[in-house]
């Protein structure tokens, strides 16, 4: 789960990680308002969206004084921000963050993940901040340092230490970087994050270390104990189709294809998604309906996939082992003649009740392409969708 950057600011503080005083507004008055109370010369008007690269894209701004704050806030607030994040349908701002200017220095950037190769938490850091790590990564690897942690012991001072001289923070300023990172490892452990990201992390004249951006991921399996960050979820940031899905527990993450895609299990939906790409196919989506699906979980499953604009051509691929193949094809007959079936369909059944299930399918008058194999039905579909 994402948040914004002021809730994730919010967050931070509260392990002792330095942030400029900031706050929320929704509409234009609240934010000359939150400027006013702030009483900082130079207050900075930020886009609150659950995206990146909002500075390139005209989503943050530096006001000189309230009128100055009162024309970008009318300026952002509404607008549609195309980032290198957003896709290019971009995202509605429609909140902000008023925040204190700060007198930058120097930008640096520092991230804790969770590194699959080690299976640990590593912190990575690097002087050259506020632009894309990526990029960084891309074309200048070595500027990036890295500290594997334990997580017996946690982030030691020695690492964080290790990191504020890789990236050349200024000796007097070491102590409070240290401090900066070990409160953010803290967060991110006692949240249960995947991801915390400061970019950029900065050096101010007045010999400050702080966070002026925060991006926090949190790991949706241990959401169940952080009350708090439940409570900062913004839905209309979400996928409205995922919102859906997750209703239903289901697992479902829109792609960018044209080719829906309905699943049991996740290590088929990876293959399922494999082949199609494999004969020239995009899948519209990854889509789990689980072991044990009922018939009202797999319509709607179905629904979501159907009311998909995108989706050109559904692929249907099931392997019945707990699942039974005849209440997949019960559920999709009743979710295809309760919206109308009005794209191709192609069903790969295999497993318990096979025979029942295509008995059901063949027998529903619906326009259903049975394939015989997973590879014989992503080719046909690849072709129905051409
Ligand atoms: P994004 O990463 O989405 O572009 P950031 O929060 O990183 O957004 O802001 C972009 C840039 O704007 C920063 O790299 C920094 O130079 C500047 N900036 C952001 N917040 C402040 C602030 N409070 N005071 C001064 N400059 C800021
Ligand atoms: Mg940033």
């Amino acid at each position: 789960m994402n948040i914004h950057e002021y809730q994730g600011k919010e967050v931070l503080k509260q392990y002792g990680v330095a942030v400029p005083q900031g706050k929320v507004a929704f509409t234009v008055e609240e934010a000359v308002e939150a400027a006013k109370s702030l009483g900082s010369s130079v207050v900075v008007v930020k886009a609150q969206i659950h995206a990146g690269g909002r500075g390139k894209a005209g989503g943050v701004k530096v006001a000189k004084n309230l009128d100055e704050v009162r024309t970008y806030a009318e300026q952002i607030l509404g607008k549609v921000l195309v980032t290198h994040q957003t896709g290019p349908e971009g995202k509605e701002v429609k909140r902000l963050l008023i925040e204190e200017g700060c007198d930058i220095k120097k930008e640096y950037y520092v991230g804790v993940v969770v590194d699959r190769a080690t299976g640990r938490v590593v912190m990575m850091a690097s002087e050259e901040g506020g632009t894309e790590i990526e990029e960084v990564a891309a074309a200048t690897p070595e500027k990036i340092f890295k500290e594997v942690i334990d997580p017996a012991v946690g982030l030691q001072v020695f690492q964080a230490r290790r990191l504020a001289y890789a990236i050349r923070i200024p000796n007097e300023l070491v102590n409070k970087a240290v401090k900066f990172m070990i409160a953010l490892y803290n967060a991110f452990i006692d949240k249960d994050c995947s991801i915390a990201e400061i970019n950029p992390l900065v050096v101010t004249g007045d010999g400050n270390v702080m966070a002026l951006d925060a991006k926090l991921n949190f790991d949706s399996n241990a959401l169940f104990r952080h009350k708090d960050i439940q409570e900062l979820r913004d839905f209309e940031e979400e996928d409205e189709k995922e919102i859906e899905a997750s209703k239903y527990d289901l697992s479902y993450i829109a792609l960018d294809g044209n080719i829906g895609c309905m699943v049991n299990g996740a290590g088929l939906a990876m293959a399922t998604m494999d082949i199609i790409k494999y004969y020239g196919g995009d899948p519209a989506n990854f889509l789990d309906v689980g072991g044990g699906a009922t018939k009202e979980k797999v319509t709607e499953a179905f629904k979501i996939i159907l009311s998909d604009r995108k989706v050109e051509g559904i692929f249907v691929n099931i392997f019945g082992g707990i699942m039974r193949c005849d209440v997949i094809a019960e559920g999709v007959v009743a979710a295809a003649k309760e919206l109308g079936l009005d794209r191709p369909l192609v069903v790969r059944l295999e497993g318990t009740n096979v025979d029942l299930g295509k008995k059901i399918l063949a027998e529903s008058g619906l326009n259903i392409v049975p394939a015989d194999s997973m590879a014989d039905g992503a080719q046909k579909i690849v072709a129905l969708v051409k």
